[in-house]
């Protein structure tokens, strides 16, 4: 007992005696994305979780620190995606998948989803609708038991019967029964309230809204409206109340419109996104999560025979091209953009197509990165601690090899990824 207690005293000793772990990256290239300029040959110094300096030049490390050498590499902030859906991935199988897959399936596979989204070079995203699975991999995740990025999620989204995310649209009557606010099926503001709480009692960050309908649910309509005014104040003012941002799905313009004059946080996918909405958007500060990649990955796919169901091919043709040319403009219109790609619907791991499609829409490479990096921190409220390369905040880095304000393709080969200080890849 005695030996015990002093052993335990001497590690406390030479705990404080120690100085803590230095880790010195010498950078070729480096974006800190606090201005939009590209440094050259500079040292970021890493200590624990945390960057206490950025110093000009190669710095010498003192004796005990660790140097990883990126001086060919172009070094910039870990990159956020604003939407995934990290528990799922869609494949000609998705269906079946709904009804044979149980919660411990989801999760082994959710657990490889995040950490190829990692290795991509994603340090953070928004989980925007799973099952629950997301929080449990959360929280998984944060005690280092899993691998991934860091996941802000919203664990079940919120609709309306039948509505795009009524997780029982297209089963047998039996299978259908009555899914309620627990299941996140809404009808009515007192509903919507209830809804938001029990997502905040399992465990969401931030609340998601189908606002209109949606291209992957077994329903004919994409488009039109799917919430009335009074239960979006119900469900955003809920939200802000209990300390968690919105955001909503939106396809046609009427459902958009509601969700923006109520308040809502992000708009998602965008597609019909007239210049009214852009403006008021601006007004409102509303972002714009244009998630490019799936509209592109949908659109492709449902001209393969039998991947989607049909009522969902012909819905998946009519949106899916569509976003790009939105994106193009609303970001003309300046409306604040934050990067996200719904991957979930396309491949995870594959994120960092979204910056080939931006900047092929004519958004500046630099300002893409922006995009995913200062402006997402931002849309989360996190901007105090993420979102750039500065003393104080999260060591969350990444290296690409090549120059992608040359060439943004490569923006697809992340060489190097930390965070929290630790390092994920090196290659
Ligand atoms: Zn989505």
């Amino acid at each position: 007992m005695k030996a015990k207690l002093i052993l335990s005293g001497l590690c406390l000793l030479f705990g404080a005696w120690l100085p803590a772990q230095q880790t010195y990256l010498h950078c070729g290239k480096l974006i800190t994305c606090t201005d939009q300029t590209v440094k050259e040959a500079m040292t970021i110094i890493v200590e624990s979780d945390k960057i206490v300096e950025v110093r000009k030049g190669y710095a010498t490390a003192p004796a005990g620190a660790k140097v990883i050498d990126l001086r060919n590499r172009t070094v910039m902030p870990g990159l956020m995606d604003m939407h995934v859906h990290i528990e799922s991935e869609s494949s000609r199988s998705s269906y079946m998948e709904r009804t044979s897959l149980n919660e411990a399936d989801r999760a082994f596979k959710a657990a490889q989803y995040a950490n190829r989204t990692l290795m991509a070079g994603f340090t953070t995203v928004r989980d925007l609708g799973g099952t629950g699975v997301n929080v449990s991999l959360r929280n998984a995740i944060n005690q280092g038991i899993a691998t991934g990025p860091r996941i802000i999620t919203c664990e079940k989204s919120i609709a309306t019967t039948g509505g795009h995310a009524d997780p029982t649209n297209g089963l047998n009557r039996e299978l259908m029964g009555d899914p309620g606010p627990d299941e996140g099926v809404v009808n009515g503001p007192d509903e919507a309230r209830k809804a938001v709480r029990q997502r905040y009692k399992n465990g969401a960050d931030c609340i998601k809204i189908t606002a209109t309908g949606g291209v992957l649910s077994v329903a004919k309509d994409g488009q039109g409206p799917q919430f009335v005014d009074e239960e979006l104040d119900a469900i955003i003012q809920t939200a802000k109340d209990y300390g968690m941002h919105t955001a909503a799905h939106a396809h046609g313009t009427e459902g958009m419109l509601r969700a923006v004059k109520a308040g809502i946080t992000s708009i998602e996918h965008g597609t019909m996104m007239t210049p009214e909405v852009m403006e008021l958007m601006k007004q409102k500060g509303t972002y714009y999560v244009p998630t490019i990649s799936a509209g592109k990955f949908v659109a492709e796919k449902a001209k393969e025979e039998g991947y989607f169901p049909k009522i969902i091919a012909l819905k998946a043709l009519a949106v899916g091209p569509q976003i790009q040319a939105t994106f193009a403009a609303a970001y003309k219109a300046g409306v604040k953009i934050a990067f996200g790609t719904d991957s979930g619907v396309s491949p995870h791991g594959s994120n960092g197509k979204e910056f080939v499609y931006m900047v092929e829409a004519g958004m500046p490479a630099i300002e893409a990165i922006f995009a995913a990096t200062v402006t997402t921190s931002r849309l989360i409220g996190m901007n105090d601690q993420l979102g750039t390369i500065e003393a104080g905040k999260f060591a969350d880095i990444v290296a690409i090899e090549g120059d992608p304000l040359a060439r943004i393709e490569a923006m697809l080969n992340v060489r190097f990824v930390m965070k929290n200080g630790v390092v994920y890849k090196n290659e």
